[in-house]
């Protein structure tokens, strides 16, 4: 597992309430920066693609005429992963992102601030969920919602091309599963995953950590590289982060 924040005291801000409530604030330091993701007043942020617009209630800030969405790691377990201390981040600006699972765009908004110049395909099953997200999709000319199963790929594969990384956050009890049938069919051979894993969708009966281990190890036998997991606490209780690489046929 990585490094995790560290902890200082100093104002308050967009950090881990209970931390707040002790009177310390986490300060993000990253250990490894990362293209399009700025440190901003001790926590991170992505520059804001749509200004003077939010997604979800996040503070925007000014820096040297550029606006900049802080990114809070309450909301988003890739900036959760991020602040415990995420080594590889294989998103750039050209980027084309599957994402499946993306709710209202919190998570996918951020990564449509880093992929400028990429595509982000986000596939939600609730139509709820959808209406917020086709709102953020009109502002995003790199965001393309899809309603969507994401266990039934065949039934937008049609719609979309190879990707270069695959994001999941589904929260189902056969979540790797469906991600390894994704990277089957949507994937590009050196492509990444980025996986969320909330123990308690899978097993409330088992131990998380053997969850944790016993998805891994799925996602070793369908191929992947694992390349780092982050236990996301104190942001998201019992869930893990999984980035791995597909490994080239050749
Ligand atoms: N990733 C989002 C973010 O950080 O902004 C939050 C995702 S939320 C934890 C999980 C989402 O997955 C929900 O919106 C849910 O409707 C969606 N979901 C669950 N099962 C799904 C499936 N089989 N296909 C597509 N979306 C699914």
């Amino acid at each position: 597992m990585g490094k995790e924040y560290n902890f200082k005291k100093g104002r308050k801000g967009q950090f881990p309430r209970s931390t707040e409530r002790r009177g310390f604030v986490a300060q993000m330091s990253m250990k490894k920066k990362f293209k399009g993701i700025t440190e901003v007043k001790g926590g991170i942020a992505t520059l804001n693609l749509t200004p003077g617009r939010r997604v979800y209630g996040e503070k925007l800030v000014t820096l040297d005429e550029k606006e900049f969405r802080m990114w809070n790691p309450r909301r988003s377990k890739l900036a959760a992963a991020i602040y415990k201390g995420l080594k590889y981040m294989p998103l750039n600006k050209s980027s084309k992102v599957l994402y499946l699972g993306a709710a209202q765009g919190t998570t996918a908004s951020h990564i449509s601030d880093i992929a400028v110049k990429g595509i982000i395909y986000c596939i939600e099953i609730s139509p709820h969920a959808l209406r917020k997200l086709l709102e953020v999709c009109t502002f995003r000319s790199n965001m393309v919602p899809v309603l969507g199963d994401a266990s039934q790929p065949q039934d937008y594969l049609h719609l979309l091309e190879k990707v270069d990384i695959i994001y999941q956050d589904i929260a189902q009890p056969n979540q790797t599963e469906i991600l390894i049938r994704n990277s089957e069919f949507l994937l590009r051979d050196n492509g990444y995953v980025m996986l969320t894993i909330k123990a308690a969708s899978i097993d409330t009966l088992v131990d998380s950590e053997k969850i944790f281990v016993r998805e891994i190890k799925k996602l070793r036998k369908a191929g992947f590289n694992v390349l780092q997991d982050i236990r996301l606490s104190p942001y998201e209780k019992e869930h893990a982060f999984v980035i791995a690489e597909k490994k080239s046929i050749t």
